[in-house]
Parts: C-alpha cells; structure tokens; sequence
C-alpha cells in the first residue's frame, strides 16, 4: 500500500478546517486540505511513518501545519545550533543567491568558500592548514578515507590500506563511512559490500571501568587497544584511526575518559597511523569548544564537520586536513582523485560563514554555562530515576541512559522498544529529542540524546525537563 503523507487524523482535520483563523488563507486552506489527502511521492526514512508537516521555524521551535509547536532539543540530529530562524544566515543566503548561486569547483573558487577557509583554519587545531568543502557529514568522511589511502600512495607507502574504528561509532550511510562505523545493526545488511574494517573498543566508563580502576587507568588500557590491533594488523598495512571525540548518535553523548585521546595520539605517531576525528556531530562548538577535540588536547590529521557547520540553512560538511597531507599531494601527483559536482558550493558556504561568524561571535560562548544549567537540570529531574542509567555529555551534548535496573545497569529487553515509545511520548508532548537502541552492542541499551540550539533560554530548560518527564510517566 502507498505511503499516504498525514492521512488526516480527525484531530488534524479539525485542526485544518477550524482552527486556521489566518487567512490570506480560504486558498491556502484548500490547498492544506487537498495535500492532506495526496498520495505522497516523497520516499520517507520509514514507510509506516505518518509525520506531520513542518511549516515554520521559529528560533528553538518547529511548528507545523496544525501549528502544534515543538521546542527542538535534539536540533534534529545535532544540526540546529542556531534554531530554525535566525535572520543573519538567512540574509547571507539570500545575498549569496542574489550575487551567484553555484559555480562548479572545476573552473572557479569562490569568495565565501575561501573566507570561510580561512576562518575555519585560523581556528583549528595542530597542523590542520586546508579544508575540503562537501555537502554532509557522510560526504566528509568519505573524502578524509580516500585522502587518507591517496597520502599513502603519494608516500610510496602503498600497502596501508586498513582502517581501524570503534565499536558503537557511527560515520554516515555511505558504503564507505557506514564500513567504518561500529554499530552492527547497521552495518548488518550491507556488510557484503563494505571495505574490511576492525573495530575496537569505545571509551565507555559507565560500563566498562572495572571495579578499582581509575578513569584514567581504564582509558590507556582501552586506548592500548589500538596498538594491539596495528600490531595484529602489521602497522605497514594500517592507514586510519577513525573515531569520534564525543560519541554521538550509536552511544549518547559518550565523552572520553582524560587522557585516552592523548595516548591513542601517541600510538598512531608511533606507527604512522593517521588520525581521523569525526566532529560531524560534536564539533562546532556543540561541546562547548569550537572543536570538540580541544578539551582533550589533541589534533588530528584530519578532521570532519558537518552538522553545526550550516546549522541545518544549508547541506554543507567539510574535510579539513595537515599542511604536512595537503603536500604530499601538492609535490606527488598534484591533485586529489576525489570530488562531487556540489563540492564547495558557495550558497552553502555563505550559510556556513555566517553560522561561523554568530558561533565565534559570542553564541558559541552560550555554550558550556548553558550545558551546566541542563545537567544539572537533567540530575534533578532524572538523576534518581529508577530507569535513569547514567547522565553524561559535555556542553549542550547530552545523554541519558536508560537502564531497567540501576544496581545492575541491565538494559530494557530490546523487544520492549523503549527507545522508540519514549521519542512518541516525547513528540506529542511537544519535544523533540534523539532517542536511540542498541547503545551497549548495537542491540542491547537504551539511550537519549538531547542537543538543543546554542540560544536556549533558562526557561527552556525547564520545559526540556518537563516534557521529558510526561514522556518518562507516559512510558515507565
Ligand atoms: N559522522 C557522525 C558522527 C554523525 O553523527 C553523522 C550523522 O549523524 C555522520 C557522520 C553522517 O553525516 P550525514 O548524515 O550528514 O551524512
């Protein structure tokens, strides 16, 4: 059967024929009505889903064609940093359009992707000295793999082709980021077509610190890891560490321990093993820094944005990498065998330079006094919550896991879909959050990530934990 897009519900239909009083609106009205009814062409995430439609965006809110109003916790999926109408980046994307709206990257630069460039790398850490615009986060990943194995080549190091990654991690949905990426129930079906990869352990105190250890005991032991595997591997063959520095969507808001990044630094220096941060998700000041692998005082060799980047104003991501890579290529073959028609795209990067420019311009600063005000908000609501595992995250990058037995830390049955009944309660209690499954093994777990807009109010806290908990009381 066709998927209908918002088969009226009466409620909705109610909502439609009565309760729009704006009303330019008997032709805007008709045509709500007769899109109500249309089969939809559109392919949707999930075929069983009815989504409402959203019509406007107004600072942390989404509203949609009801007008029931939705504050954005999760700002999707940890895109939203300036809420859905700011007007600087709006004005810029117009302006933009206004000049020129695309010119294809084989013939032309252009002045917002060469301004933002500059911005970006004046700002980033180490070495990091040029930057590779692509459109999302999956894109972004794709480039840093394929620059990766071509630095090599250029280095007459031809047998590093392996990369290793993380349990729990996600890097995108593309065949080649999904390969790297460690959560197994998405990696299931398509494992026949994927690049071999090896996995090892996250960083996950909550779970995996043994009795008596210390945080930073437990995270050399796990960060080791890493050299077992080069080791087993033959470091000759190993071109990547891939890892996120907080783990976002597969785990909740996951930080590392102190000092694990600096010893998987280490290790990869020791063998020639390039490291690759995936900031997708937890860069762009969405921790609290601009990049989130500041607070562990560390630098890639190459690192990947996307999300906050554009703030959701446009699809952008981007690749940045050393001076010490952009060389080898510069001096080896001169260009690298990579790229997509939309690469540097220069309304996107007009919507990315103004994003960046409200981020360093103060709203980025929000941040970490704002994701203090929320936890301790989430520990005083939930942090004695029978179901209510551990609370974790840095900044405005906070999760909740959720547990069946605290004593114990043992998950919900999988097959109760916690996850899922609390993103429903959550939703038609007005709250957008990002609630996820599998968070221990890509099966077992339950978690909730919330990632709202860098402008929240204190009175938006309140509402984030009020909602949140109709949403508990409604699934518990
Ligand atoms: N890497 C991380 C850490 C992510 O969280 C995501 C998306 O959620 C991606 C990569 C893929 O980004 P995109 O969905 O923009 O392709």
């Amino acid at each position: 059967m066709k998927n209908v897009v918002n088969a009226p519900s009466k409620q909705m239909f109610q909502a439609l024929t009565f309760s729009d009083t704006n009303a330019s609106t008997q032709c805007g009205l008709s045509r709500q009505l007769s899109d109500a009814f249309a089969m939809s062409h559109v392919f949707p995430r999930h075929t069983k889903a009815d989504l409402p439609v959203a019509v406007t965006g107004d600072g942390c809110y989404i509203l949609d064609r009801s007008g029931k109003k939705y504050f954005d916790g999760s700002g999707g999926a940890a895109v939203s940093c300036l809420g859905h109408s700011d007007p600087d980046v709006i004005a810029a994307i117009k302006a933009q359009v206004d000049r020129i709206a695309f010119a294809h990257t084989g013939f032309f630069t252009s002045e917002p992707a060469e301004e933002l460039a500059d911005l970006l790398i004046g700002k980033a850490p180490g070495n990091l000295d040029r930057v590779y615009f692509v459109s999302g986060g999956s894109e972004a990943m794709e480039a840093a793999l394929k620059l990766a194995r071509q630095y090599f080549l250029e280095k007459g190091e031809a047998s590093r082709h392996r990369v290793i990654a993380r349990r729990q991690s996600y890097h995108g949905n593309t065949l080649g980021a999904l390969a790297t990426g460690g959560n197994q129930w998405r990696r299931e079906p398509f494992a026949p077509l994927m690049i071999d990869t090896t996995h090892i352990a996250p960083c996950y105190e909550y779970r995996d610190r043994r009795e008596g250890e210390t945080a930073f005991d437990y995270g050399q032991r796990i960060a080791n890891e890493l050299e077992a595997e080069i080791l087993r591997l033959g470091p000759e063959n190993v071109m990547a560490f891939v890892a996120e520095p907080v783990v976002g969507a597969t785990a909740g808001a996951l930080p590392p321990v102190e000092g694990y990044f600096k010893r998987i630094r280490e290790i990869c220096d020791n063998y020639g093993v390039l490291l690759i941060l995936d900031e997708v998700m937890c860069g762009m000041g969405r921790t609290g820094t601009l990049f989130a692998c500041e607070q562990d005082g560390v630098a890639p060799d190459i690192l990947c944005i996307a999300k906050g980047l554009g703030a959701g104003y446009q699809p952008v991501g981007a690749m940045l990498c050393t001076a010490a890579i952009y060389e080898a290529i510069e001096t080896g073959s001169g260009f690298f065998q990579h790229g997509h028609t939309y690469i540097g795209h220069p309304t996107a990067c007009a919507a990315a330079l103004a994003v960046f420019r409200k981020l360093t311009g103060g709203v980025a600063d929000r941040v970490m006094p704002m994701g203090e005000k929320l936890t301790t908000a989430l520990n005083d609501a939930f942090g004695q919550h029978p179901h209510v595992g551990d609370i974790r995250g840095r900044g405005l990058f906070r999760g909740i896991e959720i547990v069946e037995d605290r004593a114990s830390k043992a998950p919900f049955d999988p097959k109760r879909g916690i996850n899922k009944a609390l993103k429903k309660a959550a939703f038609e209690a007005g709250l957008i959050c990002y609630p996820m499954g599998g968070t221990i093994d890509g099966v077992r777990g339950d978690h909730i990530l919330l990632a709202p807009p860098f402008i929240l109010e204190d009175s938006h806290i309140g509402e984030i934990t009020d909602k949140l908990n109709q949403a508990f009381k409604a699934v518990f």
